[in-house]
């Protein structure tokens, strides 16, 4: 029984330490003066969008709405042996070699500060404290809320403000270590999670299933077709969707593919890359709160159906400070067992309220004769 297992919330502030700022001097080259080239066609001033405001906002937001159950728990650094089981040899070489530095990572604007590659190690590595949690039966379910996120992250190549590939890295290190063959990872983010399907592409051991905004949305890829390969043919699932998706579709997505996928692979773990850019105070996204509660419960229900609950969670993006704060609340609030509101179609509760609201306007007035 799981019932009485608290749900930990992994929180650590050394990956507050990763906070590339424009005005600074970035180690000068080719890549630095193609984003100058980039920055200086912008309109407007540029700051680096996933900041460490992002996850103080959720903190502060979870101090002041405590979930009862919910507990929080630092994190911790991930080895070189456990970056490596995604990441090439000479991938980490390099990245490592750029501690202490600020520097250009990919013409995207992906940058580092001095203390991002330790940040982007704790971040990685808390990913896999929250999975080890859940799986030593210390956590019912667990939500690691790191940063730099993870999953654009290549096995060659940092892009889309990630270094490491935290939901991998923990994936293949409940492989490696803690007995899992089978890993659902279940990626919500508004963007692609290019990374992560390129990572196990060809892999039978790892269903990857991603919503996301279709291309030429970034990163580009996620395509229908893009269905694996090799031994793997058939283990990448993606769902491209509009701009403007809201609850309903996504929410249908779950249902009618995501369901019966998981039914027919039986994970022994299921992993969620949590990004809140689909809400509709986000990025053209019109997914609500009690939309991501509604993803969460079937998500619950999948891992409580195929492998006791065994569910974590990895942060992605989201870039409303309050939309995501709250969004990560309305998980973790679902996950200590506070059941979703039905689904409603954007603009009813208005639409009702308007009525309500005129609904004497334009009575006939027979009061007179
Ligand atoms: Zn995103």
């Amino acid at each position: 029984m799981t019932a009485a297992l608290p749900i930990i919330a992994f929180y650590d502030k050394r990956t507050l330490q990763h906070s590339p700022e424009i005005e600074q001097n970035f180690l000068p080259g080719r890549l630095e003066r193609r984003v100058k080239q980039i920055l200086a066609k912008l309109d407007y001033k540029w700051d680096y969008p996933e900041h460490p405001g992002r996850l103080t906002a959720i903190k502060e937001h979870l101090d002041s709405h405590l979930i009862p159950r919910v507990q929080f728990r630092t994190g911790a650094k991930a080895s070189r042996t456990q970056l490596a089981r995604v990441h090439t040899s000479r991938y980490l070489d390099t990245i490592f070699d750029l501690g202490g530095k600020m520097a250009w990572l990919d013409e995207d604007t992906t940058a580092i500060s001095p203390k991002s590659v330790e940040a982007a190690k704790v971040a990685a590595g808390t990913a896999i404290a929250a999975v080890e949690s859940v799986l030593r039966g210390e956590a019912a379910s667990a939500f690691a809320i790191v940063r730099p996120p993870g999953h654009h992250a290549e096995p060659t190549r940092a892009r889309g403000f990630c270094l490491f590939n935290n939901v991998a890295v923990a994936a293949t290190h409940a492989q490696s270590k803690l007995g899992c063959d089978r890993v659902l990872i279940v990626d919500w983010d508004a963007h692609h999670g290019n990374g992560t399907q390129e990572i196990f592409w060809a892999d039978p051991s790892v269903l990857f299933f991603d919503v996301h905004r279709a291309a030429p949305f970034y990163p580009g890829s996620g395509d229908l077709e893009e269905t694996g390969a090799g031994l793997g043919e058939g283990y990448t699932v993606n769902v491209p969707l509009p701009a403007g998706t809201g609850d309903r579709a996504i929410v249908k997505a779950f249902e009618e593919i995501l369901v019966p996928a998981a039914k027919a692979f039986h994970p022994d773990l299921v992993l969620v890359s949590a990004g809140f850019d689909w809400h509709r105070n986000d990025l053209a996204g019109n997914v609500t709160d009690n939309g991501f509660a509604m993803l969460t419960a079937i998500v619950q229900q999948v891992a409580d159906q195929h492998c006791s609950g065994r569910l974590a969670f990895v942060l992605e993006g989201g870039y409303d400070m309050d939309s995501l704060s709250e969004g990560v609340h309305a998980v973790l609030r679902t996950l200590a067992g506070q059941a979703p509101a039905p689904l409603i179609e954007c603009g009813i509760p208005e639409v009702e309220e308007a009525i309500e609201f005129h609904q004497d306007a334009f009575l006939e007035d027979d009061g007179g004769e």
